[in-house]
């Protein structure tokens, strides 16, 4: 079954959230001024189960997902992560192909978990690394995380063949401009591919200005100043990534423009979240309680129903609506409904 949505996308895409913590306080994202010591993080019981989260994707699956994506808060603080990448491993589509499998994750803990995901299943991962320079990084985690800990999981992410590795760098003016080449020249080195992300209005804790974006074309200006590039056609319908490949032969990077190039109209993205919330956009303000029917005693016939009617009634488009007055409307954080 193939569901359109009313702008007409397909539903290929499925993010899910597998907890709300995190072991960074990234100033971005999850500001620890405002998530300190005393922030109450979902207990347990509504946190969705590995079987709950199996059987939401394999309906999903169903509907016309080929891709899931593993995110958080930071996934890999959720115990015993690799027994659910086995079980989601396992999935085919309708077809019988497999899933493309795969996990964004800050990287602290990638050093012991790397080569257990890759066994289990896990097919590649994209690490967020926002310079290689600790003094930046460590203002930017939040919590002083060294940068040469992230290096060694995305060593070891390399070495389990967690491949083709993805790199992501949330780029803000004034903070991290000067880490732009730097990194570009790094990730070119270890056949990464690095992706600037525009910083984005996501959420209300990170106090958001448009000032504080770099836009793509500036970025795109800053790499090519040094290596020669072009454009190249996404990968499918729907990337998020516009696509450049250096023409000395070293590779790709990617820039991630929602703010200044907004890509609604390909979005296929559904995002679950870890309390089972369904999400159309990452700036929504709401979502729908998959867990609820998860819960309720439905069937999986039952379940499908309804994330098809959810589907085919989307009609989001956040980004390409964007104003100074939207940034402020009521959004739902980036650490809750996963990157
Ligand atoms: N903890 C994992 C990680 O660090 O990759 C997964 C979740 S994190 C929310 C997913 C991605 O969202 C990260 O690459 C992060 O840098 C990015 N992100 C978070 N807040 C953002 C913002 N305001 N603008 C742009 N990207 C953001």
């Amino acid at each position: 079954m193939d569901s359109l949505d009313r702008l007409g996308r397909p539903i290929r895409d499925l993010r899910i959230s597998v907890t709300d913590r995190c072991n960074f306080r990234c100033t971005y994202c999850m500001p620890k001024e405002v998530f300190g010591r005393d922030y109450e993080f979902l207990p347990r019981d509504q946190v969705l189960t590995f079987e709950e989260i199996e059987r939401t994707a394999r309906v999903f699956v169903g509907l016309g997902v080929e891709k899931l994506r593993i995110t958080g808060g930071e996934p890999l603080v959720r115990r015993d992560l690799p027994h659910l990448i086995e079980r989601l491993a396992a999935l085919r589509t309708p077809d019988g192909g497999r899933l493309d499998l795969t996990m964004t994750t800050n990287g602290a803990a990638l050093q012991a978990l790397a080569r257990p995901l890759a066994q289990a299943g896990l097919g590649r991962v994209t690490v967020s690394l926002d310079s290689l320079d600790d003094a930046v990084f460590g203002a930017m985690n939040g919590v002083d995380f060294p940068v040469a800990r992230v290096l060694d999981g995305i060593d070891a992410a390399l070495a389990a063949g967690l491949t083709p590795l993805k790199v992501n760098m949330v780029v803000r003016r004034g903070v991290n401009e000067s880490s732009v080449v730097p990194m570009a020249q790094w990730a070119r080195q270890i056949g990464a591919t690095l992706r600037f992300i525009e910083y984005m209005d996501v959420g209300h804790s990170n106090g958001w200005r448009l000032d504080e974006v770099v836009p793509a074309a500036d970025l795109l200006a800053a790499v090519t100043a040094v290596w020669d590039a072009e454009p190249i056609e996404a990968a499918y319908r729907g990337e998020v990534a516009g696509r450049y490949r250096y023409l000395d032969g070293t590779g790709e990077f990617g820039i991630i423009s929602s703010v200044t190039m907004p890509f609604c109209r390909d979005c296929s993205r559904a995002r679950l979240s870890a309390d089972g919330q369904l999400y159309t956009c990452l700036f929504a303000v709401a979502g729908h309680d998959i867990r609820a029917v998860l819960r309720d005693g439905s069937t999986d016939d039952d379940l499908t129903a309804f994330i098809a009617a959810i589907w085919r009634g989307r009609d989001d488009r956040y980004s390409e609506l964007r104003s100074a007055s939207t940034s402020t409307l009521p959004k739902i954080e980036m650490f809750a409904i996963g990157g």
